[in-house]
Formats: C-alpha cells, sequence, structure tokens
C-alpha cells in the first residue's frame, strides 16, 4: 500500500487563482512521488472575515447554527477550485465537504467537537488513485446541521484526518516557513526552530502565535501526529511539531518569544481584605461567560487590597460593566481599566529543570527600563504584562538576553 500524507493549506495559500494552481502543483509532485494525498483547504484569503462582517451587517448577534451555514462555504469555495486545478494539470482529484466524508461533530455551532470520522469514502476515493480534496473548518451533526470547529479549525480537520488514516504525517502549509524564536518581522536575528514540542506549540498558540490552531494542538499530542509546519512559497523544511525530548530538543531552556496585544487589563481598587471576595468576583465574572487570563492581588495594606485581572480586549466594555457592579456590591473602589498593555512571553519545557529562568527575563526588561506590572507563569512559560508601546523592545531584549539569535 501507499503510504498517505495529509496536506493542509491555508487561507493565505489559496488566496488567488494563481497561488491555487502553484499549490495544485505542489500535490501533484507528492501523487508524483508515490504517495497518496489527502488535503484540506481554508477559505481563500481572508474570506472567513470577510463572511463573518457581512453576516454582522444583517445581524449583530447573528444565530450560530445560521453563522455556520454560512461560514462552511469558504471552504466549499476553495475545494471546487483545488479540484478544478488539479484536473487542469491532468491527474484525479475529487472535492468534498466535511459532511460528505463524514466528519460527525458535537452540536456546539462555531467550536464544535469532532466526534468521529467515518473514513469509508476517502478510502474509496483513494483506491480509484485519486487525491481527495477535503473542506477543512466543518462538520455536521448526528441530525445534519453543519457546525464549524472555532477559527483556524482547518489545522484540526487535518490532524484529525491524519490521525484516523494512520498518515505519515501532517504537513500544514501556511506563508511562513514554520515556527521562529520569534517573529520575524521584529526580530532580525530570529530562528528558524527544526524541531518544537507538542507542549511549547500549544502554549505558543495559547499565547497568540498564529500558526497553529492551539486545539488542533491539542489532538495532535493525544494521538501523537507529527506535524510539519512550513510554507507554500518555497521548498524549504519547515518546523516538526512532535514529542518532545529528542537529544537536539533537549538543551534548550526558552525556545522562544512572543508577543500579543489583546488583552486589556482591570483593576478593582480597595476591595475589602476578607475570605470569600475574590470567589465573589471571579464568580460573577466566569457567570457572565467572560474567560479572565491573569489575576493579581497586592497583599493587603490596614486589610485593604486591590485586584487586577487580564481579559482579551474585545470584551473590555461588558467586562468592566460587570466588574464596576460587584465592585459596588461588595463595597469596593473605583475600578479602572487599561487596554495599553501587551504580554511578552518566554516558552520553553527546559523551563521545568532550570532556576533562573524568570529572573533572566525580568533582567532583560529592567535593562531597558521596562516596567512589569504583572506577571503568570506555568511550568512551560513566564509572562508578563508590560505596557504596549514597549511590547517590540521587550521582545528584542529578551531574545538577545536568552541568545535565541542566529544566522538566517
Ligand atoms: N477559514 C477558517 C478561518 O479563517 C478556518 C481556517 O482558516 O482554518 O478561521
Ligand atoms: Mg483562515
Amino acid at each position: 500500500m501507499k503510504e498517505l500524507i495529509v496536506q493542509k493549506y491555508g487561507g493565505s495559500s489559496v488566496a488567488d487563482p494563481k497561488r491555487i494552481m502553484g499549490v495544485a502543483r505542489r500535490i501533484i509532485e507528492y501523487k508524483k512521488r508515490g504517495f497518496d494525498l489527502v488535503v484540506v483547504v481554508s477559505a481563500l484569503g481572508n474570506t472567513t472575515d470577510e463572511l463573518i462582517k457581512l453576516a454582522k451587517k444583517i445581524n449583530k448577534e447573528p444565530p450560530e447554527r445560521e453563522l455556520d451555514m454560512l461560514l462552511a462555504t469558504g471552504e466549499q469555495v476553495s475545494i471546487a477550485l483545488l479540484a478544478m486545478a488539479i484536473h487542469k494539470l491532468g491527474m484525479e482529484a475529487i472535492s468534498f465537504t466535511g459532511a460528505q466524508v463524514g466528519i460527525i461533530t458535537d452540536r456546539t455551532h462555531t467550536k464544535a467537537r469532532i466526534l468521529k470520522i467515518d473514513t469509508r469514502r476517502i478510502n474509496e476515493e483513494l483506491k480509484k488513485d485519486r487525491i481527495v480534496i477535503v473542506a477543512g473548518f466543518q462538520g455536521i451533526t448526528e441530525d445534519e446541521d453543519i457546525t464549524t470547529l472555532g477559527r483556524g479549525g482547518s489545522d484540526l480537520t487535518a490532524v484529525a484526518l491524519a490521525k484516523v488514516l494512520k498518515a505519515k504525517y501532517c504537513e500544514i502549509y501556511s506563508d511562513v516557513e514554520g515556527i521562529y524564536t520569534a517573529d520575524p518581522s521584529i526580530v532580525k536575528d530570529a530562528v528558524k526552530l527544526n524541531y518544537i514540542s507538542y507542549d511549547e506549540m500549544l502554549e505558543m498558540a495559547s499565547l497568540g502565535a498564529q500558526v497553529m490552531q492551539a486545539r488542533s494542538v491539542e489532538v495532535a499530542k493525544k494521538f501523537n501526529v507529527i506535524i510539519h509546519a512550513r510554507s507554500s512559497f518555497s521548498n524549504k523544511v519547515g518546523t516538526i511539531i512532535c514529542e518532545g525530548g529528542k537529544k537536539d530538543m533537549e538543551d534548550v531552556i526558552v525556545r522562544a518569544v512572543t508577543l500579543t496585544k489583546d488583552e486589556a487589563k482591570i483593576t478593582i481598587c480597595d476591595v475589602p481584605d476578607k475570605p470569600g471576595l475574590a470567589a465573589k468576583i471571579f464568580g460573577s465574572i466566569s457567570q457572565a461567560g467572560i474567560n479572565v487570563d491573569m489575576i493579581v492581588q497586592n497583599t493587603s495594606r490596614n486589610r485593604i487590597t486591590d485586584i487586577s485581572f487580564t481579559i482579551h480586549k474585545d470584551i473590555l466594555n461588558k467586562a468592566l460593566r460587570i466588574t464596576r457592579q460587584i465592585s459596588k456590591k461588595i463595597g469596593a473602589g473605583e475600578v479602572f481599566a487599561d487596554s495599553n498593555v501587551a504580554r511578552v512571553s518566554i516558552v520553553g519545557v527546559g523551563m521545568r529543570s532550570h532556576p533562573g529562568v524568570a529572573a533572566k527575563m525580568f533582567e532583560a526588561l529592567a535593562s531597558k527600563n521596562i516596567n512589569i506590572e504583572m506577571i503568570s507563569t506555568s511550568d512551560i512559560s513566564i509572562s508578563c504584562i508590560i505596557k504596549k508601546r514597549h511590547g517590540i523592545l521587550a521582545v528584542r531584549a529578551i531574545h538577545e538576553k536568552f541568545g535565541l539569535g542566529g544566522k538566517r
């Protein structure tokens, strides 16, 4: 039997007809080298964003079932065009929606989970020596409603297919050449990583690295699907995402520095320092469906304390409204918001066994006179909230301090 590769092409890789033809050529090359191919595609360019905008022009809060119905059309366009492109180049391809290849999900519209995949149809087509093209980001519920898998969900489609079809590996194509030690557009000597572990990639994805959807990395880790993240615009080898513990993966303490600007900070002043108040505050906030990220409570003076936390900046207004209500209820003081913040983070599994990493990061910030407003840590990452205007300087200073740079 031939070996199977699952490839996924992101929106920018299929943004226009010329790029679609380029992707078709690459697929055919693999086919000629003797592989079976299942190819997952995202919607063309920014189609998904445009569709969301369009929906909101009609209804600011569109029913989620209908939103899924709309968003799923994006990928249906790209699969058909890609199949046509392959035919044009003289090979056989067949396109399928998620529903057609039995990607069954739960009913959580706009962020559905895949429950099972029925591989029968895909295997039939592969046996006929066809290239199978599957719409990313979508599935269908058991009672036949179309669902989507969350933004960036084509990655998840690809990883899940790689798992159930027992693919040799899963290639994720985008417009960047892999995972870097820092965003190469802000750090000149950032280096592409040869390997990164699932845990590090997961941490980076949730810290805003856009290369892969966080959930897809989770699933890849769970089922040990080896991912090759690379660019559709070059033939260079990208970054392999796999289980940690590889020889040349071990010595690195800090793998990468990341920067995100999508958080805002809320501070409640003069909170009475009594048992149960934090539970009350964050209970009400979570009941409103607001996800809190970092939390810092200052040591109290005279039994009064300040509490700060961060949230996604898109929900700042709602969060502020609710926090002000709670503050009043519990007899706390004023509530301030600050959306001029950024989060700079370092990620690396080596931190688990090396002390002094945090101190070194703080020194890097101090050397540039950058004030740290909040700190949070996990066992493989450290994040600091700083002023947004210091974001780039902070990334550069930390990158240099840990000696992550190299020749590109
Ligand atoms: N087109 C969808 C999105 O933009 C899915 C994807 O690109 O993976 O989120
Ligand atoms: Mg996309």
